[in-house]
């Protein structure tokens, strides 16, 4: 594996490596701090693309002024070996000043999709996401970017910004890692004190509670809401910042008079000063009784 910091150096290298091996580039946007759920998407691309590429960089635009970015966990060594032995040809470690030399002076947005759920929650979020992740897709020019569903409005808006702006890329989703005892694997779980983290795994319980619901013929969104809202407060230490249950991968409301065919019931609860997400994207097609 080659560690790369500079664009002008991850362009030329690139390069070589196509001419060299006539296939596929696999792309992940990562913020480091490696887990199991980033080799998932690390083994995704092995398994489609000769040329596996992972970019580690905190990105400033999409942390708001009150959020986690001094002290977001990093550990670019361990990062680099677990790329390194999960088969990554090439690790992208720009620092700030390579990714913005000058001010940014271009906006992404991407309306609708990013408006409610976490960007309701985190303004601005959304718009340094798409950014950061347009920019990488022009300077690493993959056929395929692999992003976990865990961050479910994540995968909503790059799909969007890709379809809107033609980016030739395909986006491949990919499931949710999670701990024995059922919690969506993040960096921000090591944030967690022992007591948050015991009661940290109600989150998909309570989604999982909702899943089961539907599938017995619960279809009321807002039955399904208090249902998990109402499980997830049982837990003395959680403070629900959000519990919606909306279209996807449109994120827009449910409408009475229109049966979607995906919707998803997503979560995000704080414990202490860590903001855990969750989601899980049902099927409704797949559902015995339909909405
Ligand atoms: P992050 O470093 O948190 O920005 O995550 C980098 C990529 O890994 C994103 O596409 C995430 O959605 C994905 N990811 C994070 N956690 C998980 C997980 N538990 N399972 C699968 N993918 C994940």
């Amino acid at each position: 594996m080659e560690t790369i910091r500079t664009i002008q150096g991850l362009r030329s290298k690139l390069a070589g490596l196509r001419r060299e091996r006539e296939t596929t580039v696999g792309f992940m946007p990562t913020l480091g701090y490696m887990h199991e759920g980033h080799l998932s998407l690390i083994r995704a691309a092995k398994a489609q693309d000769g040329i596996v590429v992972l970019s580690i960089f905190v990105n400033p635009l999409q942390f708001g002024p009150n959020e986690d970015f001094a002290k977001y966990p990093r550990d670019t060594a361990r990062d680099l070996k677990m790329a390194e032995e999960a088969g990554v040809d090439v690790a992208f470690v720009p620092d700030v000043e390579e990714m913005y030399p000058t001010p940014m002076r271009t906006k992404v947005s991407v309306s609708e999709v990013s408006e409610r759920l976490c960007g309701a929650s985190r303004p601005g979020h959304f718009d340094g996401v798409a950014a950061v992740v347009l920019k990488l897709f022009n300077i690493v020019q993959p056929d395929h970017a692999y992003f976990g569903l865990k961050d479910a409005q994540q995968v909503a808006v790059i799909e969007q910004m890709v379809h809107d702006l033609n980016v030739p890329v395909k986006i491949v989703p990919c499931p949710t890692l999670r701990e024995s005892d059922g919690l969506a694997m993040s960096s921000r779980n090591v944030y967690l004190s022992p007591e948050e983290r015991s009661q940290a795994p109600i989150l998909n319980r309570a989604l999982a509670e909702a899943e089961e619901a539907l599938q017995n013929g619960e279809v009321r969104p807002e039955q399904l809401r208090q249902l998990v809202a109402n499980r997830i407060s049982e837990a003395s230490l959680s403070d629900i910042d959000y519990v919606e249950v909306m279209q996807y991968p449109s994120l827009t409301p449910l409408d009475p008079q229109v049966t979607p065919k995906q919707l998803i019931v997503a979560v995000a609860v704080r414990f202490g000063k860590t903001r855990l997400i969750d989601n899980r994207i049902l099927d409704l097609e797949r559902m015995p009784s339909h909405v």
